[in-house]
């Protein structure tokens, strides 16, 4: 059987004649009729089950397994996208935007809760800030964080938010975020360029100047935030000006972690179509040269920490180095960014919150030594 976006992105006989291996297809929405699509493979028929209108999410009453390890949780608050940049498939496969309520997700959280030893909650969907625009007609980010704030749950753990848009940003979002202590002091907040040309053409719908704006409140408001973004490097029409002034930026703004990506072409995307379609090699050399830029970057940023005492929950063993743990503190997020190694640690500190005094600083992860647990 074969689910998810593959069945949803390539339609009907196209997938059927590639693969006639496989007994059924799942698309995105088909979740709940996995009973039903059992049935017809055992009576040998090939179902076929896409829903070519995205337009199922699954509330608190639906079966949940957790993948991630049982002290961290992914909780999806929303499905599909309402935005249409011109690089991205993922409107066409997921849909529109659709809310899950305040207090489906709410319940999630609670019984996550009560089923396993969170300590950290992820919100995402593939954009946060949208959240509830389609079913409270307003943004409602805000309403959703004040009701997760009354989740029965020791003070010192953690709401973390992913996958933000800088042009759904709000004063109210932004104070909460900063007077709240529950929510990380980190956000994800993909900007994918700052020249006005390209982010026209990617159809971002912000330009340099509110970029930049939102970023300095941000800084502003929130202090010792951690702010993570991605950049996508020789999207089409991408001139060498373009590119110098993404690297300016990023040289002046300072992001604590930056992904970049070199720009791939999505077969149905307008901008598979665009003029001016930039080689492997210019794009590559443009990542390479955006990299380097923050690398150093961060590793002054990971040098200042050295000397601090942190909090930091544990994930796990080190998979190098044996005898010592894994953890991260609310400046990394998990399978995103690094790790900080951690030693003096024992296996029933898995799991759980510790402080950790940092010894040494790399780019990509800190090390340091438990003081208490
Ligand atoms: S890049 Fe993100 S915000 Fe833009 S259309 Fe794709 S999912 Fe939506």
């Amino acid at each position: 059987m074969v689910a998810g976006c593959l069945p949803q992105r390539y339609l009907q006989q196209e997938l059927r004649d590639a693969l006639p291996e496989v007994d059924g297809f799942l698309g995105i929405d088909e979740i709940t009729r996995i009973p039903e699509i059992i049935e017809k493979i055992i009576r040998n028929e090939k179902p076929y089950q896409v829903n070519l209108k995205p337009c199922f999410i699954y509330n608190e009453h639906s079966p949940r397994f957790i993948f991630s390890p049982g002290h961290y949780a992914y909780l999806k608050i929303a499905e599909g996208c309402n935005n249409t940049c011109s690089y991205c498939l993922i409107p066409h496969i997921k849909g529109t935007y659709r809310s899950r309520t305040v207090e489906s997700v709410f319940n999630e959280a609670q019984n996550l809760i009560e089923n396993y030893p969170l300590k950290e909650i992820i919100l995402i969907a593939e954009d946060t800030t949208y959240y509830g625009t389609d079913i409270y007609g307003k943004p409602s980010l805000v309403k959703l964080l004040q009701k997760l704030n009354q989740l029965k749950w020791p003070a010192e753990n953690r709401i973390r938010l992913l996958y933000t848009h800088p042009a759904h940003y709000n004063d109210e979002l932004i104070d909460f975020l900063a007077e709240n202590k529950r929510i990380c002091p980190y956000l994800d907040l993909p900007l994918q360029h700052i020249s006005d040309t390209v982010l026209q053409r990617m159809n971002r719908k912000v330009q340099k100047n509110d970029i930049i704006t939102l970023v300095k409140k941000l800084r502003k408001m929130i202090p010792g935030l951690t702010l993570r973004t991605t950049f996508i490097v020789g999207f089409p029409g991408e001139t060498e000006d373009d590119f110098e002034e993404l690297c300016n930026f990023v040289q002046e703004y300072k992001f604590e972690r930056v992904g970049v990506f070199p720009y791939y072409n999505e077969p149905d995307c307008p901008a598979n179509k665009f003029p001016g379609q930039i080689t492997q090699k210019v794009k590559k050399t443009r990542l390479d040269r955006l990299m380097k830029i923050q690398q150093k970057i961060t590793l002054k940023q990971q040098q200042d920490k050295v000397g601090k005492e942190i909090e930091v929950l544990i994930d796990g063993f080190s998979k190098k180095r044996h005898n010592l743990l894994i953890g991260r503190s609310c400046a990394e997020a998990p399978e995103i960014d690094g790790d900080i190694i951690v030693s003096g640690g024992e296996k029933k500190d898995i799991g759980n919150w510790v402080k950790a005094k940092i010894t040494r600083a790399f780019p990509y992860h800190l090390e340091g030594e438990m003081l208490t647990k």
